[in-house]
Protein backbone atom coordinates (compact mmCIF):
# COMPACT_ATOMS: atom_id res chain seq x y z
CA UNK A 1 0.00 0.00 0.00
CA UNK A 2 1.46 3.42 -1.27
CA UNK A 3 -1.27 5.61 -1.06
CA UNK A 4 -0.56 9.27 -0.01
CA UNK A 5 -1.65 10.19 4.05
CA UNK A 6 -1.59 6.52 4.67
CA UNK A 7 0.51 4.74 6.74
CA UNK A 8 2.49 2.05 5.53
CA UNK A 9 4.81 -0.45 6.59
CA UNK A 10 7.66 -0.63 4.39
CA UNK A 11 10.68 1.83 3.77
CA UNK A 12 9.69 3.43 0.28
CA UNK A 13 10.85 5.19 -2.25
CA UNK A 14 11.35 9.19 -1.72
CA UNK A 15 8.11 11.45 -3.14
CA UNK A 16 9.53 13.88 -5.36
CA UNK A 17 7.28 16.77 -4.77
CA UNK A 18 10.31 19.16 -2.95
CA UNK A 19 8.33 18.60 0.67
CA UNK A 20 10.56 18.37 3.70
CA UNK A 21 11.50 14.48 4.57
CA UNK A 22 11.23 14.31 8.69
CA UNK A 23 11.86 11.12 10.63
CA UNK A 24 11.15 10.34 14.25
CA UNK A 25 13.43 6.74 15.58
CA UNK A 26 11.36 5.24 18.37
CA UNK A 27 8.03 4.92 18.68
CA UNK A 28 7.55 4.92 22.25
CA UNK A 29 5.46 7.73 24.20
CA UNK A 30 8.00 10.21 23.10
CA UNK A 31 8.07 9.45 19.49
CA UNK A 32 4.22 9.07 19.40
CA UNK A 33 4.05 12.35 21.38
CA UNK A 34 6.30 14.18 18.30
CA UNK A 35 4.79 13.26 15.75
CA UNK A 36 0.97 14.36 16.67
CA UNK A 37 2.81 17.47 17.80
CA UNK A 38 4.71 17.79 14.51
CA UNK A 39 0.95 16.92 12.60
CA UNK A 40 -0.82 19.61 14.75
CA UNK A 41 1.79 22.28 14.57
CA UNK A 42 3.93 22.30 11.71
CA UNK A 43 1.57 24.22 8.69
CA UNK A 44 3.38 23.56 5.73
CA UNK A 45 3.06 19.76 4.30
CA UNK A 46 5.44 17.05 4.90
CA UNK A 47 6.44 13.62 4.76
CA UNK A 48 7.22 11.91 7.92
CA UNK A 49 8.82 8.61 8.79
CA UNK A 50 8.20 6.73 12.02
CA UNK A 51 11.27 4.24 12.33
CA UNK A 52 11.31 1.70 15.08
CA UNK A 53 13.69 -1.24 15.49
CA UNK A 54 11.14 -3.47 17.44
CA UNK A 55 7.93 -5.61 15.91
CA UNK A 56 5.82 -4.10 18.88
CA UNK A 57 6.70 -0.35 19.30
CA UNK A 58 4.93 0.83 22.80
CA UNK A 59 5.69 -2.69 23.86
CA UNK A 60 5.48 -0.83 27.40
CA UNK A 61 1.61 -0.88 26.45
CA UNK A 62 1.16 -4.91 25.76
CA UNK A 63 1.12 -7.81 27.96
CA UNK A 64 1.96 -7.82 31.55
CA UNK A 65 3.83 -4.21 31.05
CA UNK A 66 0.68 -2.74 29.78
CA UNK A 67 -1.19 -4.32 33.41
CA UNK A 68 1.34 -2.43 35.01
CA UNK A 69 0.17 1.08 36.37
CA UNK A 70 1.10 4.69 34.68
CA UNK A 71 3.95 6.38 37.17
CA UNK A 72 2.16 9.39 36.52
CA UNK A 73 -1.75 10.77 37.16
CA UNK A 74 -4.04 10.86 34.30
CA UNK A 75 -3.87 14.71 34.95
CA UNK A 76 0.03 15.01 34.12
CA UNK A 77 -0.62 12.73 30.97
CA UNK A 78 -1.20 15.34 28.64
CA UNK A 79 0.13 14.65 25.04
CA UNK A 80 -0.67 18.42 24.15
CA UNK A 81 1.13 20.75 25.27
CA UNK A 82 -1.61 23.81 24.87
CA UNK A 83 -4.84 21.16 26.80
CA UNK A 84 -2.73 20.11 29.90
CA UNK A 85 -6.05 17.99 30.84
CA UNK A 86 -6.73 16.59 27.38
CA UNK A 87 -5.57 12.80 28.68
CA UNK A 88 -8.37 13.32 31.18
CA UNK A 89 -10.52 14.62 29.28
CA UNK A 90 -10.65 11.59 26.76
CA UNK A 91 -10.60 9.06 29.92
CA UNK A 92 -13.78 11.07 29.95
CA UNK A 93 -14.96 10.73 27.01
CA UNK A 94 -14.34 7.44 26.71
CA UNK A 95 -16.71 6.64 29.84
CA UNK A 96 -20.19 7.35 28.48
CA UNK A 97 -22.95 6.40 31.28
CA UNK A 98 -19.92 4.92 33.96
CA UNK A 99 -18.67 8.27 34.38
CA UNK A 100 -20.92 9.43 36.97
CA UNK A 101 -19.89 6.46 38.90
CA UNK A 102 -16.23 6.80 38.74
CA UNK A 103 -16.13 10.99 39.23
CA UNK A 104 -16.93 11.21 42.78
CA UNK A 105 -14.19 8.47 43.68
CA UNK A 106 -11.20 10.35 43.43
CA UNK A 107 -11.48 13.31 40.49
CA UNK A 108 -10.23 12.28 36.86
CA UNK A 109 -6.70 14.11 37.57
CA UNK A 110 -5.59 11.73 40.29
CA UNK A 111 -6.17 8.25 38.91
CA UNK A 112 -3.23 6.10 37.68
CA UNK A 113 -4.43 4.24 34.50
CA UNK A 114 -3.04 0.58 33.53
CA UNK A 115 -0.47 1.46 30.97
CA UNK A 116 -2.00 -0.27 28.00
CA UNK A 117 -4.71 2.55 28.53
CA UNK A 118 -2.23 5.88 27.42
CA UNK A 119 -0.88 3.51 24.77
CA UNK A 120 -4.86 4.11 23.32
CA UNK A 121 -4.53 7.55 23.65
CA UNK A 122 -1.92 8.18 21.89
CA UNK A 123 -2.98 6.00 19.04
CA UNK A 124 -6.22 7.97 19.38
CA UNK A 125 -5.05 11.11 18.97
CA UNK A 126 -2.12 9.98 16.76
CA UNK A 127 -5.13 9.26 14.37
CA UNK A 128 -7.13 12.05 14.80
CA UNK A 129 -3.83 14.25 14.48
CA UNK A 130 -3.31 12.28 11.56
CA UNK A 131 -6.87 12.68 9.90
CA UNK A 132 -7.10 15.79 10.26
CA UNK A 133 -4.26 16.14 7.27
CA UNK A 134 -4.78 15.80 3.89
CA UNK A 135 -1.31 17.29 2.77
CA UNK A 136 0.72 14.84 4.67
CA UNK A 137 2.04 11.43 4.31
CA UNK A 138 3.36 9.18 7.24
CA UNK A 139 5.22 6.19 6.75
CA UNK A 140 6.72 3.36 9.63
CA UNK A 141 9.96 1.40 9.15
CA UNK A 142 10.60 -1.45 11.45
CA UNK A 143 13.81 -1.84 10.90
CA UNK A 144 16.88 -0.12 13.41
CA UNK A 145 18.79 2.82 13.23
CA UNK A 146 22.80 1.94 12.88
CA UNK A 147 23.99 5.18 12.08
CA UNK A 148 23.54 8.93 12.02
CA UNK A 149 25.77 10.68 9.76
CA UNK A 150 25.16 14.44 8.39
CA UNK A 151 25.45 13.86 4.07
CA UNK A 152 25.81 16.58 1.86
CA UNK A 153 23.59 19.32 1.12
CA UNK A 154 23.18 19.43 5.13
CA UNK A 155 21.05 16.33 5.15
CA UNK A 156 21.27 13.86 7.81
CA UNK A 157 21.67 10.30 6.87
CA UNK A 158 20.26 7.13 8.42
CA UNK A 159 21.64 3.72 7.99
CA UNK A 160 19.24 1.18 8.68
CA UNK A 161 19.95 -2.19 9.96
CA UNK A 162 19.48 -3.56 6.55
CA UNK A 163 22.14 -1.42 5.00
CA UNK A 164 19.21 0.63 3.54
CA UNK A 165 20.41 4.78 3.79
CA UNK A 166 18.13 6.98 4.00
CA UNK A 167 18.16 11.00 4.04
CA UNK A 168 16.08 13.65 5.58
CA UNK A 169 15.94 17.23 6.42
CA UNK A 170 15.26 16.96 10.57
CA UNK A 171 15.37 13.57 12.65
CA UNK A 172 14.24 13.45 15.76
CA UNK A 173 15.64 10.40 17.64
CA UNK A 174 13.27 9.23 20.73
CA UNK A 175 15.30 6.06 21.13
CA UNK A 176 13.97 6.31 25.19
CA UNK A 177 16.54 3.59 27.01
CA UNK A 178 17.86 2.01 23.50
CA UNK A 179 17.44 -1.15 22.31
CA UNK A 180 19.52 -3.13 24.58
CA UNK A 181 18.11 -1.41 27.59
CA UNK A 182 14.93 -1.27 27.14
CA UNK A 183 12.06 -2.45 29.18
CA UNK A 184 10.53 -5.26 26.89
CA UNK A 185 14.29 -6.63 27.92
CA UNK A 186 13.27 -6.96 31.26
CA UNK A 187 9.81 -8.06 30.89
CA UNK A 188 11.04 -11.13 28.78
CA UNK A 189 13.66 -11.93 31.49
CA UNK A 190 10.78 -12.14 34.15
CA UNK A 191 8.21 -14.00 31.91
CA UNK A 192 11.35 -16.24 30.79
CA UNK A 193 12.14 -17.06 34.47
CA UNK A 194 8.65 -16.80 35.46
CA UNK A 195 7.45 -19.74 33.63
CA UNK A 196 10.53 -21.61 33.09
CA UNK A 197 10.05 -25.22 33.63
CA UNK A 198 14.27 -25.94 34.96
CA UNK A 199 14.05 -22.61 37.54
CA UNK A 200 14.41 -23.98 41.13
CA UNK A 201 11.44 -22.60 42.96
CA UNK A 202 13.76 -21.63 45.65
CA UNK A 203 16.93 -20.72 43.31
CA UNK A 204 16.85 -16.79 44.01
CA UNK A 205 15.67 -13.98 41.73
CA UNK A 206 18.00 -10.71 41.50
CA UNK A 207 16.07 -7.70 40.51
CA UNK A 208 18.42 -4.94 39.55
CA UNK A 209 17.65 -1.37 39.59
CA UNK A 210 15.33 1.14 41.36
CA UNK A 211 12.63 2.90 39.62
CA UNK A 212 9.06 2.25 38.44
CA UNK A 213 10.00 -0.75 36.65
CA UNK A 214 11.64 -2.94 39.44
CA UNK A 215 8.65 -1.97 41.42
CA UNK A 216 6.18 -3.47 38.93
CA UNK A 217 8.37 -6.64 37.76
CA UNK A 218 8.54 -7.25 41.52
CA UNK A 219 4.75 -7.16 41.69
CA UNK A 220 4.22 -8.89 38.74
CA UNK A 221 6.26 -11.88 39.95
CA UNK A 222 4.31 -11.77 43.08
CA UNK A 223 1.50 -11.69 41.65
CA UNK A 224 2.00 -14.27 39.54
CA UNK A 225 2.61 -16.54 42.32
CA UNK A 226 6.48 -16.31 42.56
CA UNK A 227 6.65 -17.07 46.71
CA UNK A 228 10.50 -17.89 46.32
CA UNK A 229 13.78 -15.38 47.53
CA UNK A 230 13.85 -12.55 45.50
CA UNK A 231 16.71 -9.81 46.32
CA UNK A 232 16.38 -6.51 44.91
CA UNK A 233 19.83 -5.14 44.35
CA UNK A 234 19.91 -1.59 44.46
CA UNK A 235 23.08 0.83 44.34
CA UNK A 236 21.82 2.94 47.18
CA UNK A 237 19.46 1.05 48.73
CA UNK A 238 17.09 2.91 46.96
CA UNK A 239 13.45 2.15 45.81
CA UNK A 240 10.77 4.27 44.54
CA UNK A 241 9.64 6.59 46.58
CA UNK A 242 5.71 7.44 46.44
CA UNK A 243 3.28 10.27 45.16
CA UNK A 244 1.29 12.35 47.77
CA UNK A 245 -1.82 11.20 48.25
CA UNK A 246 -3.97 14.19 45.95
CA UNK A 247 -2.21 16.80 43.65
CA UNK A 248 -0.65 19.60 45.51
CA UNK A 249 0.89 22.57 43.89
CA UNK A 250 4.55 22.69 43.72
CA UNK A 251 6.19 24.54 46.63
CA UNK A 252 9.02 26.88 45.09
CA UNK A 253 11.75 26.82 47.12
CA UNK A 254 13.66 29.53 48.20
CA UNK A 255 16.61 29.77 46.14
CA UNK A 256 17.73 31.24 42.86
CA UNK A 257 19.42 30.21 39.48
CA UNK A 258 22.63 32.39 40.26
CA UNK A 259 23.44 30.53 43.40
CA UNK A 260 25.80 27.65 43.76
CA UNK A 261 24.73 24.09 44.08
CA UNK A 262 26.05 23.39 47.25
CA UNK A 263 24.27 26.68 48.69
CA UNK A 264 20.99 25.40 46.81
CA UNK A 265 21.25 22.16 48.30
CA UNK A 266 21.84 23.60 51.87
CA UNK A 267 18.63 26.15 51.10
CA UNK A 268 16.27 22.90 50.36
CA UNK A 269 17.50 20.85 53.16
CA UNK A 270 16.65 23.99 55.54
CA UNK A 271 13.02 24.72 53.31
CA UNK A 272 12.18 20.83 53.21
CA UNK A 273 12.42 20.40 56.92
CA UNK A 274 10.59 23.32 57.93
CA UNK A 275 8.04 22.34 55.62
CA UNK A 276 7.49 18.87 56.39
CA UNK A 277 7.87 19.95 60.26
CA UNK A 278 4.77 22.19 59.45
CA UNK A 279 2.70 19.42 57.96
CA UNK A 280 3.46 20.32 54.34
CA UNK A 281 5.12 17.49 51.89
CA UNK A 282 8.30 16.91 50.64
CA UNK A 283 7.06 16.10 47.14
CA UNK A 284 5.54 19.50 46.82
CA UNK A 285 9.07 20.67 47.55
CA UNK A 286 11.04 18.36 44.94
CA UNK A 287 8.27 19.53 42.18
CA UNK A 288 9.00 23.00 42.67
CA UNK A 289 12.70 22.48 42.31
CA UNK A 290 11.83 20.70 39.33
CA UNK A 291 10.20 23.66 37.70
CA UNK A 292 13.13 25.82 38.15
CA UNK A 293 15.43 23.05 38.07
CA UNK A 294 16.45 23.69 33.58
CA UNK A 295 16.93 27.68 34.09
CA UNK A 296 19.52 26.22 37.84
CA UNK A 297 20.68 24.09 35.15
CA UNK A 298 21.71 26.72 32.69
CA UNK A 299 23.41 28.80 36.26
CA UNK A 300 25.68 25.69 37.14
CA UNK A 301 29.57 25.64 36.32
CA UNK A 302 30.59 22.51 34.79
CA UNK A 303 32.25 21.35 38.05
CA UNK A 304 28.94 21.93 40.00
CA UNK A 305 27.64 20.22 37.05
CA UNK A 306 29.72 17.24 37.25
CA UNK A 307 29.01 16.89 40.86
CA UNK A 308 25.67 16.46 39.92
CA UNK A 309 26.05 13.52 37.90
CA UNK A 310 28.62 11.67 40.54
CA UNK A 311 26.69 12.15 43.32
CA UNK A 312 22.89 13.86 43.13
CA UNK A 313 21.31 12.13 40.34
CA UNK A 314 20.18 8.96 41.64
CA UNK A 315 18.95 10.60 44.51
CA UNK A 316 17.17 13.16 42.20
CA UNK A 317 15.38 10.64 40.27
CA UNK A 318 14.39 9.10 43.07
CA UNK A 319 12.41 11.86 44.48
CA UNK A 320 11.39 13.03 41.64
CA UNK A 321 10.07 10.06 39.40
CA UNK A 322 7.73 8.55 41.67
CA UNK A 323 4.83 6.04 41.73
CA UNK A 324 1.33 5.64 42.90
CA UNK A 325 0.88 5.51 46.59
CA UNK A 326 -1.05 1.91 46.88
CA UNK A 327 1.61 0.41 44.50
CA UNK A 328 4.31 1.98 47.01
CA UNK A 329 2.51 0.63 49.86
CA UNK A 330 1.85 -2.86 48.68
CA UNK A 331 6.10 -2.82 47.75
CA UNK A 332 7.06 -1.78 51.52
CA UNK A 333 4.48 -4.96 52.04
CA UNK A 334 6.88 -6.94 49.65
CA UNK A 335 9.69 -5.88 51.57
CA UNK A 336 8.53 -6.86 55.28
CA UNK A 337 8.02 -9.85 53.64
CA UNK A 338 11.51 -12.42 54.73
CA UNK A 339 11.32 -13.82 50.99
CA UNK A 340 11.94 -10.22 49.59
CA UNK A 341 15.31 -8.56 50.57
CA UNK A 342 16.95 -5.03 49.30
CA UNK A 343 20.23 -5.30 48.63
CA UNK A 344 22.27 -1.79 48.77
CA UNK A 345 25.45 -3.28 46.31
CA UNK A 346 26.58 -1.84 42.92
CA UNK A 347 26.61 -4.99 39.79
CA UNK A 348 29.96 -5.08 38.94
CA UNK A 349 29.56 -8.10 36.27
CA UNK A 350 27.26 -11.32 35.41
CA UNK A 351 29.16 -14.22 36.03
CA UNK A 352 27.82 -18.19 35.85
CA UNK A 353 24.78 -18.32 37.89
CA UNK A 354 24.53 -14.98 39.21
CA UNK A 355 26.25 -11.52 39.07
CA UNK A 356 29.50 -10.12 41.07
CA UNK A 357 28.53 -6.91 43.41
CA UNK A 358 30.17 -4.45 45.74
CA UNK A 359 28.17 -4.40 48.81
CA UNK A 360 27.95 -0.73 50.10
CA UNK A 361 30.78 -0.07 53.15
CA UNK A 362 32.98 -3.29 51.40
CA UNK A 363 36.01 -3.31 49.71
CA UNK A 364 35.60 -7.01 48.61
CA UNK A 365 33.38 -8.14 45.97
CA UNK A 366 31.16 -10.99 46.22
CA UNK A 367 29.19 -13.18 44.02
CA UNK A 368 25.44 -13.19 44.54
CA UNK A 369 23.92 -16.41 43.47
CA UNK A 370 20.69 -16.27 41.61
CA UNK A 371 19.21 -15.37 38.04
CA UNK A 372 19.49 -11.69 36.79
CA UNK A 373 16.00 -9.83 35.76
CA UNK A 374 17.75 -6.15 34.97
CA UNK A 375 15.39 -3.51 35.83
CA UNK A 376 18.11 -0.79 35.90
CA UNK A 377 16.52 2.67 33.92
CA UNK A 378 19.72 4.42 33.30
CA UNK A 379 20.35 5.49 29.75
CA UNK A 380 23.68 4.28 29.28
CA UNK A 381 24.15 5.77 26.11
CA UNK A 382 22.97 8.43 24.62
CA UNK A 383 20.47 7.74 21.66
CA UNK A 384 20.98 4.47 21.80
CA UNK A 385 24.66 5.31 21.15
CA UNK A 386 24.39 7.06 17.32
CA UNK A 387 25.96 9.73 18.60
CA UNK A 388 29.16 8.42 17.93
CA UNK A 389 30.65 11.43 15.97
CA UNK A 390 33.18 12.89 18.40
CA UNK A 391 31.74 16.26 20.01
CA UNK A 392 33.43 18.49 22.46
CA UNK A 393 30.74 19.35 24.71
CA UNK A 394 27.49 17.56 23.40
CA UNK A 395 24.43 18.61 24.80
CA UNK A 396 20.35 18.60 24.57
CA UNK A 397 18.54 21.87 24.26
CA UNK A 398 15.22 22.69 25.42
CA UNK A 399 13.66 22.38 22.26
CA UNK A 400 15.97 18.67 21.85
CA UNK A 401 18.26 20.59 19.16
CA UNK A 402 21.71 18.45 19.74
CA UNK A 403 24.69 20.91 20.11
CA UNK A 404 28.27 20.66 19.82
CA UNK A 405 27.73 16.68 17.77
CA UNK A 406 30.75 16.63 15.43
CA UNK A 407 29.70 18.47 12.37
CA UNK A 408 27.14 20.71 12.44
CA UNK A 409 23.88 19.06 12.53
CA UNK A 410 20.75 21.75 12.41
CA UNK A 411 18.31 19.21 12.24
CA UNK A 412 19.25 16.45 14.72
CA UNK A 413 16.79 16.34 17.89
CA UNK A 414 16.77 14.29 20.75
CA UNK A 415 14.22 14.00 22.70
CA UNK A 416 13.00 12.41 26.18
CA UNK A 417 14.61 9.84 27.91
CA UNK A 418 16.72 9.26 24.77
CA UNK A 419 18.97 12.71 25.81
CA UNK A 420 20.35 10.56 28.67
CA UNK A 421 23.90 12.25 30.26
CA UNK A 422 23.17 15.09 27.75
CA UNK A 423 20.19 16.81 29.54
CA UNK A 424 19.36 16.56 33.26
CA UNK A 425 15.85 16.40 32.80
CA UNK A 426 13.85 14.94 35.66
CA UNK A 427 12.09 12.34 33.16
CA UNK A 428 8.41 13.28 33.62
CA UNK A 429 6.14 13.07 30.46
CA UNK A 430 5.43 17.12 31.10
CA UNK A 431 9.03 17.92 30.05
CA UNK A 432 8.73 15.52 27.33
CA UNK A 433 6.47 17.01 25.67
CA UNK A 434 7.27 20.58 26.67
CA UNK A 435 10.34 19.96 24.82
CA UNK A 436 8.45 18.28 21.84
CA UNK A 437 6.52 20.81 21.37
CA UNK A 438 9.39 23.34 21.24
CA UNK A 439 10.49 21.67 18.88
CA UNK A 440 7.69 21.39 16.73
CA UNK A 441 6.62 24.81 16.98
CA UNK A 442 10.52 26.28 16.50
CA UNK A 443 10.24 24.47 12.78
CA UNK A 444 7.14 26.16 12.40
CA UNK A 445 9.20 29.11 12.84
CA UNK A 446 11.87 28.81 10.79
CA UNK A 447 9.35 28.04 7.55
CA UNK A 448 12.52 29.05 5.31
CA UNK A 449 14.84 26.52 7.03
CA UNK A 450 12.93 23.65 6.35
CA UNK A 451 12.90 23.95 2.59
CA UNK A 452 13.23 20.60 1.33
CA UNK A 453 17.54 20.04 0.43
CA UNK A 454 18.97 18.60 -2.67
CA UNK A 455 18.85 14.81 -1.98
CA UNK A 456 22.52 13.41 -1.41
C1 LIG B 1 5.40 0.67 35.48
C2 LIG B 1 5.96 1.87 34.78
C3 LIG B 1 5.24 3.07 34.79
C4 LIG B 1 5.73 4.18 34.12
N1 LIG B 1 5.02 5.35 34.17
C5 LIG B 1 5.50 6.44 33.55
C6 LIG B 1 4.79 7.67 33.59
O1 LIG B 1 3.73 7.76 34.20
N2 LIG B 1 5.32 8.75 32.94
C7 LIG B 1 6.51 8.65 32.25
O2 LIG B 1 6.97 9.65 31.67
N3 LIG B 1 7.20 7.52 32.22
C8 LIG B 1 6.73 6.42 32.84
N4 LIG B 1 7.44 5.26 32.81
C9 LIG B 1 8.70 5.22 32.11
C10 LIG B 1 8.34 5.02 30.66
O3 LIG B 1 8.27 3.69 30.33
C11 LIG B 1 9.27 5.77 29.86
O4 LIG B 1 9.17 7.13 30.24
C12 LIG B 1 8.92 5.74 28.41
O5 LIG B 1 8.86 4.43 27.92
C13 LIG B 1 9.94 6.53 27.66
O6 LIG B 1 9.39 6.74 26.41
P1 LIG B 1 10.34 6.91 25.18
O7 LIG B 1 9.44 7.01 24.00
O8 LIG B 1 11.30 8.02 25.43
O9 LIG B 1 11.21 5.59 25.13
P2 LIG B 1 10.83 4.07 24.97
O10 LIG B 1 9.49 3.77 25.50
O11 LIG B 1 12.01 3.35 25.51
O12 LIG B 1 10.74 3.87 23.38
C14 LIG B 1 11.88 3.95 22.56
C15 LIG B 1 11.60 3.21 21.28
O13 LIG B 1 12.72 3.42 20.43
C16 LIG B 1 13.05 2.21 19.78
N5 LIG B 1 14.48 2.27 19.47
C17 LIG B 1 15.50 2.41 20.33
N6 LIG B 1 16.67 2.45 19.68
C18 LIG B 1 16.38 2.34 18.36
C19 LIG B 1 17.16 2.32 17.16
N7 LIG B 1 18.50 2.44 17.19
N8 LIG B 1 16.53 2.19 15.97
C20 LIG B 1 15.17 2.08 15.91
N9 LIG B 1 14.40 2.07 17.00
C21 LIG B 1 14.98 2.22 18.22
C22 LIG B 1 12.69 1.12 20.77
O14 LIG B 1 12.41 -0.09 20.09
C23 LIG B 1 11.45 1.71 21.47
O15 LIG B 1 10.25 1.28 20.86
C24 LIG B 1 6.97 4.13 33.45
C25 LIG B 1 7.70 2.94 33.45
C26 LIG B 1 7.19 1.82 34.10
C27 LIG B 1 7.98 0.56 34.08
Amino acid sequence: MSSRNAIRTTPSKQPADGHPRLAIVGRGPAGMATAIALLRRLRRPFHLWMIDAADFPQSFGNGPAGQALMSERAGQLSALADRPLDFVDWLKSGLGGGRAAVLPLRGFENVYVPRSVFRDYLTARFGEAFAARRDTTVQTVSAAVTTVRTASGGRLCLTLDDGEEMAFDQVFLATGHGRQGGESTSWQAAERLLWSRERKADAPLLLAGDGPRMAAILLHLRASGHAGPIRILSDGGRIPEPHAATLLDPLTPAMSAATGLAETLRHLRADGARTVGAGGSWQAMIDGLNCQWPALWRALPPEARKRYWRHLRAAHRVRSERIAPELHGRLLRDLRHPATELVDARILGVVADGVRVRRRGSRKTDVMPGRLIDCREDVVQPADGLLSEPGTAMQVEDDGRLTGWGAAAPGLHVLGRAAGCLRPDTRLFADTVRQIYRAATGLDAARTDLSARTLA
